[in-house]
Parts: structure tokens; sequence; C-alpha cells
């Protein structure tokens, strides 16, 4: 199968992009429609829990001590149908699945998806708001303006654990934008609800950069990804000429066409007409359900490594950028100078010699800049290693970083696996001495402006 394959049979297949609005956005519209119904199926499921739950309990207690005149088979039955029953609306309350809603039920296989209303003059217009709005610029003190993005599932994870560390995980980018005056936004939602999971990230990158022309770079990082160095900062000016900026190996990707060449856990998109039509041409793949398992097949067939499975936003931004090289790659900036993506296994044992030999700001193998707990799937139930290495080992990467942070204040973390603090400097020490420890505080172009 041509690498073009997919493009062009989606290309081939539907109006999509340039004629009138899609599917999907009709979709949306309509789906607002059916949310005060669902909300009142909702309210019902929650009386039908309490009332099945009244009746589990009278079964329990017969069973327990003996009462009613029913058969045992009989008693065993209802209760069975009881349980059942109860599993059902917990499973149907849990999943953000809705047997009502239209979205469920109308994904047109045929049709190319599409993330919203084609945009082609974003340039011009993002051009003009700046210059109408020159309390927003997009640079502030010769430095772009940066937003990070990241999020996580809108139900809990399936042990409280995987919260614990969205929490952790969360807390530790909280720390690092704020030290360097990067906004930060946290999605739970799915915007769409055709792009669901890992791919939820796309529509969010769109709207956000739509709705802030003041930002410069969109910067996505995963939930499970860490800052594991609280001084090193990307060094945008390198990124000039570029619009995507993405962790990876260009012969992984150009030689070997390997499904792991590029890490999208942690990239940054310039806010820019050519970053809107990337997304665009990164989408289709994106529609769950028959696309998604579809193009999957496509993706394993083609790239290196791959295990079969629905197609991923990852294993879908290589293929495009392989199948269409001439088109994008000139504006891509592959790093791996540094860790903009550190692939947490080879990290997280050696951060004592790490403390032993280096220092904070270095962001390479010396003293990594992010720890990305891939394949972990922490929030989830089946990863790829076992939970307690996982646990184990964000544990480290949070304390590791957060000692970085504890340490402005003059405390740190015991040990890299415990959560206690001590003290870790005398009371006798100026708070002045405190300040600015990693010159961190100083803006980075010798700006004589703080950020204040
Ligand atoms: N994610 C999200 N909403 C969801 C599911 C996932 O925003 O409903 C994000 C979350 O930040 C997660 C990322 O998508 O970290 C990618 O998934 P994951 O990290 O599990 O994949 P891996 O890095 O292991 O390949
Ligand atoms: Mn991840």
């Amino acid at each position: 199968m041509g690498l073009d394959n997919f493009t062009a049979q989606k290309r081939a297949s539907g109006g999509g992009a340039a004629g009138g609005l899609p599917t999907t956005t009709a979709n949306g519209r309509a789906r607002t429609m059916f949310s005060q119904g669902r909300q009142i199926n909702k309210t019902f499921n929650n009386v039908k829990i309490t009332i099945l739950c009244g009746f589990v309990t009278i079964l329990v207690l017969r069973g327990t001590i003996g009462i009613g005149n029913l058969g045992s088979s009989d008693a065993d039955a209802v209760n069975k149908n009881l349980i059942e029953e109860t599993n059902r609306v917990l499973k149907e309350i849990r999943s953000d699945s809705d047997p009502d809603d239209p979205a469920d039920l109308e994904i047109n296989p045929n049709a190319t998806y599409t993330l919203g209303p084609k945009i082609s003059n974003w340039d011009q217009e993002r051009k003009v708001w700046l210059s109408q709005n020159p309390e927003f610029p997009n640079f502030v003190n010769g430095k772009p303006r940066i937003l990070l993005l990241t999020g996580s599932p809108p139900n809990p994870c399936d042990n409280s654990i995987g919260d614990h560390y969205l929490l952790k995980g969360i807390k530790n980018k909280i720390d690092y934008c704020r030290i360097h005056g990067i906004e930060i936004v946290y999605n739970m939602a799915h915007l769409d609800k055709e792009l669901a999971g890992y791919w939820a990230k796309l529509p969010m990158i769109r709207r956000l950069m739509l709705s802030h022309p003041e930002i410069e770079w969109i910067w996505w990082l995963d939930s499970d990804a860490m800052f594991t160095d609280m001084v090193f900062q990307i060094p945008l000016s390198k990124y000039d000429k570029h619009n995507l900026v993405i962790h990876g190996y260009p012969d992984l990707l150009f030689d070997q066409k390997s499904w792991i060449a590029l890490n999208t856990g942690s990239f940054l998109f310039r806010n820019c007409q050519w970053s809107l039509d990337l997304l665009d041409a990164w989408a289709p793949m994106g529609p769950k359900g028959p696309i998604r398992e579809e193009a999957g097949k496509i993706l394993t067939a083609n790239l290196k490594g791959r295990p079969a499975f629905e197609a991923d936003d990852q294993s879908a931004l290589i293929y495009l950028l392989l199948s269409q090289k001439d088109q994008w790659m000139d504006k891509v900036y592959i790093e791996n100078q540094y860790y903009l993506h550190g692939y947490w296994a080879g990290l997280v044992d050696r951060y004592e010699e790490m403390i032993e030999k280096y220092h904070p700001g270095l962001g390479d193998e010396r003293w990594p800049f992010v720890t990305h707990f891939v394949g972990c799937k922490p929030c989830g139930s089946y990863g790829d290693y076992p939970v307690e290495r996982c646990l184990r080992s964000m544990e480290r990467a949070f304390n590791f970083a957060d000692n970085q942070v504890l340490n402005l204040y003059g405390f740190g973390h015991r040990g890299l696996l415990s959560p206690k603090i001590k003290r870790i400097r005398n009371e006798t020490v100026t708070p002045l001495e405190y300040v600015d420890q990693f010159d961190i505080r100083r803006p980075v172009h010798g700006n004589s402006g703080s950020r204040s």
C-alpha cells in the first residue's frame, strides 16, 4: 500500500473542508439540544442506582439472616438480575458515550472529517487583530508569548492513584509556568466527540490559536510528562523560521519510517495559517470508530515497529510528514539537542548521578528538561509497563523536579521516593539569598525589564 493511499482515498471520498459546513459542526449544534434530556436521563439513572442499591441491600440481608419465603433458586435469579442491572447502569454512567447522543450514531465513514469551517486568511486576520489590540502584544520584552496546553480525560481515572499523579503532573507544570511567565490551560473536555482520547489535543489547539491571537506559540504537553529541569528554557529564537517544533530523530523518520521517530507528547505550534493547515491535514484519521480502526491498519502497514491498533495522533503525524514531506518539512524543526520529550525509562534511575555531577539548566541527558512516562497509562488500566515501576518512577521524577522548586524556599524532599520534606538551609540565611537561586527569574535576552 502506497504512503499516499489514505490521504488520496480520503480526498476522493468527500467534499469536506472546502464546501459548506462539515457534518461534525452540525452534530455539535444538534448535540446541545439533547443536553437537557441527557441531564434528566442522568438524574433518572442516579435515582435508579439508589433504588437498586436498596434492593441489593435487602437481598443481601435476606440471604444473611434467612427471612422471606422465596425459594433459594428464585432469590438467586432475582439477585443476579439486579446485580447485572446495577452493573449496566454504573457502566453507562462511567462511560462517556451516551446512547441518545446523535454523535454516537452518525459517524459517516465516507465523509472527510474536518476540525471546523475552513479558515484560509488567519495570518492576515491575526495581524489586524494584533495591530488593533496593542495591549495584547504577541512579544513581551522581546520574548514570544507562550501558552502551555495540557489535559486529561473528563472522567475519573480507573484508580485513585492515577488521579493523584494527574494532580502531581499539573502541580509540576504550574510551577514551571509561573517561574517562567508562561500561560497554562488544562483541558478536560472533549471539544469534539469524535476526537476523544489522545486526539483531543487537536481541536483544542485550534480553538486556542483562534481565540488567543496574542499567543505566538502553543505548546502541547501530555499529562504524563513532567518538567524535570525547572531552569531550562526553550531556545525559541532558534525556531524563528519554523512553525512546528517536535522532539525526534530525522534518520528514524526518513530512513526507517519508525513509528517512534517523533513524539507527540511535547511539541510547539506557532499561531499561524500554516499550523491550522497542518492540523486540518492531521485530523482525518482521528474520528473514533471505523475510521480510526481502518486508518490504524494503514499506519501499521507503513510504519516500522508499529503494533496493530487504532490510529493514534503520533503515528498519523509521522505518516503525514513522510507522505507529504515536500509540503511540510521546511517549517518543521525536529529537535534532539535537549529533551523537549525525554523517554522516562532511560532517565529516572540516573537522577542521583545527575544530582552528583550536574545542575539544572542543561536540559539534555545530564539534566533532562522533560521526563515523559510514555506507555505507563497511570490514569487507565492497561499500560505497557508494570504499574509499580511506573508509579515509583513517577514519584521519583516528581520529587526530583519539586526539589528544584522547594529549594527556592529553603526546603527539599527527604529522598526521591518520600513525600516528606526537610529544611535545607538554616534560619540565619537572609531571605534575599533564597531569591534567584538558579537565576531563573532573570530575563534570558538580557532585558532590563522584569516580568512583574
Ligand atoms: N488526553 C486528553 N484527554 C483524553 C485522553 C488523553 O487530553 O481524554 C491527553 C493526556 O494529556 C495524555 C495524552 O492525551 O497524556 C496522550 O495519552 P498518553 O499519555 O496516555 O499516551 P502515551 O504518551 O503513553 O503514548
Ligand atoms: Mn504521554
